[in-house]
């Protein structure tokens, strides 16, 4: 059995963006910095070793198997599976935990036919790719004119991945695709800052995301709460004995979930 120590993650501390590992990456304009150390994980491995981990404890794992249908049985749920190559089939359960992301929504109205007051915001982020622009391996985190943020990272050892931008959608998108407004806004908020400038022609490869967010009102996207909100239902024959019966229940998570 592998033991771990505990360890400590080196302190922020304030740095000379004129001096090692930094001077190469930034404009000299830019001298002083913070520095912070941050954990990173490669996010489909992730998902993957998730997966075989909860195999391993006894969990069946589906891939490529929509769930097309869900109905309240009174004892639970049924929920009504179609994989890729057409074959069909269900599953029971006394509980279903609904993490479909962006489609979290159209899952709940659509295909389990449930009124729910909760609403999803759907912002999409993108990202960019460009030959490698940071000597070291740290990362950077910029603040851009219109008050949001933009990261560099290290990327995949010759490569570097900026982004995030934010476009508000109405609903998740059959193709996701990555604008030129989005590849400019992210060229123009990385040369703010870098020595060697980047512009579209340089990007080797992009991709994007929908991130989605708990509607709790505000105007902007860039302020919409990062937070987990857990709201709790139960199949209609169980409602009678459910203390929280009728109404919506948010339970705000203690951490916070990065903002992406
Ligand atoms: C641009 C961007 C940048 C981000 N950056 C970071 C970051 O730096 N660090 C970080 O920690 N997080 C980041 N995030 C957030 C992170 O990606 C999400 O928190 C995470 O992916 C959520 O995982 P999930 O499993 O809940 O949902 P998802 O990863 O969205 O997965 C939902 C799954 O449900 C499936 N699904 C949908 N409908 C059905 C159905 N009917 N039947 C069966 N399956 C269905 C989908 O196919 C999908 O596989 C970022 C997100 C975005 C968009």
């Amino acid at each position: 059995m592998t033991t771990w120590r505990r360890q400590h993650f080196a302190r922020s501390r304030a740095v000379d963006l004129r001096a090692p590992p930094f001077e190469e990456d930034l404009d000299p304009r830019f001298g002083s910095g913070f520095s912070y150390s941050d954990c990173r994980v490669d996010d489909a491995r992730l998902v993957v070793v998730n997966a075989l981990s909860a195999q391993t404890l006894g969990a069946k794992i589906l891939p490529r198997t929509a769930c097309v249908g869900l109905t309240a049985t009174g004892k639970g749920w049924r929920a009504d599976l179609e994989a890729s190559d057409g074959r069909c089939g269900f599953v029971s359960a006394k509980a279903i935990v609904n993490a479909a992301g962006p489609w979290v929504e159209q899952l709940l109205r659509e295909i389990a036919g449930l009124h729910v007051q909760a609403r999803v915001r759907l912002v999409k982020g993108s990202h960019i790719v460009v030959p490698r622009r940071i000597a070291g391996d740290h990362a950077y985190i910029l603040q851009n004119r219109d008050r949001r943020i933009v990261f560099l990272l290290p990327f995949e050892r010759r490569f570097t991945l900026i982004g995030t931008t934010e476009v508000a959608l109405a609903q998740p998108p059959a193709v996701m695709e990555v604008s030129d407004e989005e590849v400019r806004y992210l060229c123009d908020a990385a040369n703010r800052y870098l020595r060697t400038p980047i512009n579209a022609g340089d990007v080797v490869w992009c991709y994007a995301g929908v991130r989605a967010l708990h509607d709790d009102g505000k105007a902007s996207s860039t302020e919409v709460t990062r937070d987990y909100v857990l709201q709790l239902d139960t199949p209609p024959a169980a409602r009678p004995s459910c203390p929280y019966s009728g109404q919506d229940h948010d339970i705000p998570s203690p951490c916070r979930a990065r903002a992406g």
